[in-house]
């Protein structure tokens, strides 16, 4: 049996051989998700003119210094002025302008007064009930951002605010790195996509699994389907993937069974590395570097090969779209109940639903730990490190993986 590598040499070696993919220009419409490979500078301040933040009148504030509740001061109401249009009447002495939130301040008014500290004054007139300060509720021309200045830097993740705040300074094109795009195969004759089953058949469920988690990685899932147990049509089927695709992940095959064509298949096609991981699901990996694409084998197991996307490809996708933040945020939680294992060498993650309760994390195991039980899996929200050893007892603290929530580190 060939050594266990621990999980953080393997990690290493593998994200050590990636490289993200060169940025390109890239439309705004695209952007979400994606990270920013150039550097943004405004080129207009944000907001573009001085306008109001309140519904009210806008009034020269020296007009109202003597304004109370008790003895209000009455101003000439000589224009209304909505959002989206241009003044056209300047604010003179003894005078207001009705405003609508986000209109432009108009000549010669200094200060808002909001509707709520008014009151009207037959057809003309406006009695103001509380003295407005110089610059009250006036948002500055460049109070968001100046024009020039230094807005987001390469290695940004673009948010939806980000993309809000690229609209405002009408930004539509901007260099990124790409969407990687993440082909997904399935191995083993015994795999049928859907449909009835004859026997000795099972329905793969590792291809929808992992075109999904493909995508909520950010990458686009490229489905290259179900390859039987045939070295020469899976060593055609990758070569095409490897030239089509920023990734390939197969799933299967990479265990030691006789009739495990995968590897066989990618010996032909280059050079991979068979690791044994010390861990527990998700033990078998293949991966390396053929033809300029990563490509990694998964295990054919549906919950190893979950684990072993989360620990290796998922990584090493968000690496390739040039993420800085690579990993699932490692948190600290209680254990709900004693996690019993036996000393293997193997770190174990367990899949765990973490709730927080009381002000921390507590973990609860989901169920059945073999790696072919997928249905505990689907009820995890986060895996369990729980180190060799004897285990942990109730109410020991323990690491958490998160499975969802952005990268973290
Ligand atoms: P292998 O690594 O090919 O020896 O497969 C290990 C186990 O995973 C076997 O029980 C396979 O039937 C199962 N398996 C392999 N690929 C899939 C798949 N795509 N969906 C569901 N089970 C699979
Ligand atoms: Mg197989």
């Amino acid at each position: 049996m060939s050594e266990l590598i621990p999980l953080e040499q393997v990690r290493a070696a593998v994200l050590a051989a990636i490289e993200p993919l060169p940025p390109v220009e890239t439309s705004r419409e695209d952007a979400h998700g994606l990270v920013l490979a150039g550097e943004i500078t405004a080129t207009e301040p944000v907001p573009p003119f001085a306008n109001t933040a309140m519904d009210g009148y806008a009034v020269r504030a020296a007009d109202t210094d003597d304004a109370s509740a008790d003895a209000p001061v009455r101003l000439h109401v000589v224009d209304e002025l909505p959002a989206g249009r241009a003044p056209r009447t300047p604010v003179g002495a003894g005078q207001a302008i009705r405003i609508m939130t986000g209109a432009p301040i108009p000549e010669g008014a200094d200060a808002i007064v909001m509707v709520e500290n008014t009151a009207p004054d037959g057809a003309d007139g406006v009695l103001v009930r509380r003295a407005a300060a110089e610059g009250d509720h006036i948002r500055q021309a460049g109070g968001d951002l100046t024009a020039g200045q230094a807005v987001f830097s390469p290695g940004v993740v673009l948010t939806a605010a980000h993309l809000g705040v690229l609209a405002s300074l009408d930004i539509q094109k901007l260099r990124a790195h790409p969407r990687a795009r993440v082909g997904v195969l399935s191995t083993g004759d015994e795999l049928v996509a859907a449909g009835p089953l004859t026997p000795g058949k099972i329905r793969d469920s590792n291809r929808p699994m992992l075109l999904a988690l493909v995508q909520e990685a950010g990458a686009d899932a490229i489905d290259l389907g179900i390859a039987v147990d045939d070295e020469d049509l899976i060593t055609r089927t990758i070569e095409h993937a490897l030239s089509t695709c920023d990734v390939v992940l197969t799933s299967g095959g990479v265990s030691v069974g006789d009739y495990d064509y995968v590897k066989a298949a990618l010996d032909r096609l280059g050079h991979l590395e068979w690791r044994q991981v010390a861990i527990k699901p998700a033990k078998p990996l293949a991966f390396g570097i053929i033809r300029g694409t990563p490509m990694f084998g998964l295990p054919g197991n549906p919950v190893s090969s979950l684990v072993s996307f989360e620990l290796f490809a998922r990584p090493a996708i968000l690496l390739r779209m040039g993420h800085r933040a690579r990993f699932r945020r490692e948190v600290h939680a209680v254990a709900a109940h004693d996690f019993r294992r036996r000393r293997d060498g193997k770190l174990h993650l367990d899949r765990v639903v973490v709730e927080w309760r009381d002000g921390q994390f507590v973990a609860t195991s989901t169920g059945a730990q073999e790696s072919n039980v997928l249905s505990a899996t689907a009820a995890a929200n986060a895996l369990a490190l729980i180190p060799d050893g004897d285990g942990v007892t109730a109410g020991d603290q323990i690491t958490v993986m998160l499975l969802d929530g952005p990268a973290d580190h």
